[in-house]
């Protein structure tokens, strides 16, 4: 079995030099009383967050159970969808395709309480989508969006990092919602794509600002009511400048502080309490009791063509670390997945 790991822990950006591929005996044969599930890896999901993994962490630092500190020389795990080839586990069959907490590896033994859900032989998308719209990624906006946010039709939606995997589903989700929603992205063909193919009234590329908060003004001269904030720092001090009163702020993720330990967000407190801004941070994993109604409503729009997922799709195990940099370069565009194997 092939698997990545880490060489050593990760300071500042993330190079595809920083992981070696290593390779361990596998058998197929579960013991007598084991419950573990083998799977074969098919689509492995690539996500910011595991760079926090990879750092040095403050002991004090409490965290869910996938976000664990990593250490050089372990497996990684991360979403994917797979197909069982053995199952100690009665719930789950030999051949069956699942989704769940699987590794940046060709196979993976998934043990008893590791998240692990059959996928419905019924649903006819394509399988991607199970970590990408359907997944981890439309949890993540659906739940932030709706649970945090708690939109109003005609409200004023700003999403950041908006033409990646999170921010594209929100900005859809918004104007499924009857929002006015605008995005900022980091180049000319993603605020493109922004507009012209994922429905969003307005874009712009961040990187060509000087002032975020007159760009801000700009595209909102009444103000934004939701922000969406997946990237941290300047971009939320500015769109916080820019909120209206009872403004929301849900706080997805902060990439732009992820590799960098001296950035950290400012937002004018005054300015907060005054508007009586609320700012929520959320993981949407603790939303997993809303998971039905979202597979069902997001369905729903992929079937009648409100909806769609735009996905970034690299090929083979030796590929996952240059696709894991690229997240903090901007190179994708959508969902970023690893296929790793033919279905
Ligand atoms: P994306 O698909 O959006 O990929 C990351 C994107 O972030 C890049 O494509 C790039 O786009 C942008 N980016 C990278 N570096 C910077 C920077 N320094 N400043 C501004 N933008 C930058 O990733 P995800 O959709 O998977 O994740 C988005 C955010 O949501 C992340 O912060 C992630 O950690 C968080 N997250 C949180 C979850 C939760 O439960 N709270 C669950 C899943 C994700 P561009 O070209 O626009 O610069």
């Amino acid at each position: 079995n092939r698997y990545l790991t880490v060489k050593h822990h990760i300071h500042g950006l993330p190079s595809r030099l920083d992981f070696e591929l290593r390779s361990a005996p596998l058998t197929l044969t579960i013991p007598p009383g084991s419950e573990d599930v083998i799977v074969k890896n098919l689509f492995v999901s690539i996500d910011p967050y595991q760079i926090n993994r990879m750092k040095v962490h403050n002991s004090s630092q409490k965290t869910a159970d996938f976000a664990r500190q990593l250490h050089p020389g372990q497996r990684i795990d991360s979403f994917g969808v797979g197909r069982v080839v053995a199952s100690g586990n009665a719930e789950f069959k030999k051949d069956e395709l699942v989704v769940g907490l699987l590794g940046w590896e060709e196979y993976t033994a998934v043990r008893p309480g590791t998240m692990l859900t059959k996928i419905d032989s019924n649903m006819d998308f394509p399988l991607s989508y199970h970590v990408s719209i359907l997944g981890s990624s439309g949890l993540t906006a659906y739940a932030g969006f709706y649970e945090v946010c708690d939109p109003k039709e005609g409200e004023k939606v700003f999403v950041s990092a908006a033409c990646g995997s999170v921010g594209h589903l929100v900005g859809q989700f918004a104007k499924q919602s009857g929002c006015y929603v605008v995005g900022c992205a980091g180049s000319k063909k993603k605020v493109e794509l922004l507009k012209e193919k994922l429905g969003f009234d307005d874009a712009f590329n961040y990187k060509e600002e000087t002032d975020l908060r007159s760009a801000l003004k700009r595209y909102f001269p009444d103000g934004i009511d939701i922000y969406f904030d997946n990237v941290g720092a300047e971009m939320l001090e500015a769109a916080v400048a820019n909120m209206n009163a009872f403004g929301r702020v849900a706080l997805c993720g902060a990439i732009s502080q992820y590799t960098d330990a001296g950035k950290q967000a400012a937002p004018d407190m005054l300015d907060i309490i005054y508007k009586r801004i609320t700012i929520r941070g959320f993981l949407a994993y603790d939303h997993l009791s809303i998971y039905h109604d979202f597979v069902s409503a997001t369905s729903d729009h992929i079937r009648h063509g409100r909806m769609q997922s735009l996905e970034d799709v690299s090929h083979g195990l030796e590929s996952v670390p240059s696709a894991f940099a690229g997240l903090f370069r901007g190179d994708n565009v959508g969902k970023k997945l690893v296929q790793l194997a033919d279905i």
